[in-house]
């Protein structure tokens, strides 16, 4: 079967590396594992044999009948569609109980990224941990720190709402067709998070940040600003919480932004 490029489609065979990757959800089989985008069953193969259940959102109409010929066990469930249309929320509050942890796996269809992980984010109070493959220049900064300089929006979220790990590299050439980029694997541990907070006020901060982040090489002081649409606000935001105005937004730490967040609000 041709990969098809709209579908971000990009297989890997290679076992070890499946076996690496799989063994990121740790050893416990009574898991209920989420798998976006089993495209021909590279993954969902190892999940099936390793876990209780296994349910796996496709979108790709011509991959249904491979997956269900393929998989025909109990413990498997396919469900087509688009996964950014998935009610995940209905769905992991259905399920509670049932499962001592329920994991996300995805090699990600790239074109929707950002789109899958905060999805994840939103629903990460239900979830025990995220495995992602993503193009290896997000992965980093996705994990990155505050003040290096890949520092941006999603290191932010990830560390909000995660404890984040790059876990390894993916060389191009593991994948067919062969990407233009390497890849990463990361991981997103959400059993110890900083802030617990509704989805709500989830999606308010992480639009404040985006937009904080909008204009890199302006300060804080001036991205605030602009976001609030009232730069005398911005600063006494800024000067109540002892933040530097000219402080660049890379350099403000994920509790600063809380702390602004929080400021706003009041
Ligand atoms: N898991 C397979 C592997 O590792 O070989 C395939 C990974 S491929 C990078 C991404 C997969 O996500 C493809 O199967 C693609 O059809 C599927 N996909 C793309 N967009 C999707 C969407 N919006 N909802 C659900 N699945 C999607």
């Amino acid at each position: 079967m041709l990969a098809k490029k709209q579908f971000g489609q990009n297989f890997i065979t290679d076992k070890n590396l499946i076996a690496k990757i799989v063994s990121l959800l740790g050893e416990d089989k009574n898991q209920l594992i989420i798998e976006i985008g089993p495209g021909q069953g590279a993954l969902t193969r190892l999940l099936i044999e390793k876990y209780q259940k296994v349910v796996a959102i496709e979108i790709d109409k011509d991959l249904e009948e491979i997956l269900k010929t393929k998989f025909n066990s109990d413990n498997f469930e396919l469900i087509m569609g688009d996964v950014l249309d998935f009610d995940l929320t209905s769905f992991l509050n259905n399920i509670k109980n049932s499962y001592n942890r329920v994991s996300i796996i995805s090699n990600l269809p790239y074109y929707i990224t950002s789109e899958i992980i905060f999805k994840t984010f939103y629903n990460c109070d239900k979830l025990e941990k995220a495995i992602f493959m993503t193009q290896k220049e997000v992965a980093q900064r996705i994990t990155a720190l505050v003040g290096e300089n890949n520092y941006n929006n999603l290191s932010v979220a990830a560390e909000l709402f995660s404890t984040k790990k790059y876990e390894f590299t993916v060389k191009k050439q593991m994948f067919n067709p062969i990407p233009k980029v390497d890849s990463a694997i990361i991981s997103l541990d959400f059993q110890n998070q900083k802030f617990k907070m509704p989805i709500s006020d989830k999606k308010v901060i992480n639009e404040m940040t985006r937009q904080l982040f909008n204009n890199r090489r302006k300060t804080i002081y001036n991205n605030l600003g602009t976001y609030l649409g009232d730069k005398p606000k911005a600063l006494k935001i800024l000067q109540n919480l002892e933040i530097d105005p000219q402080k660049r937004p890379e350099v403000i730490s994920s509790d600063e932004y809380v702390r602004i967040f929080e400021n706003i609000r009041r």
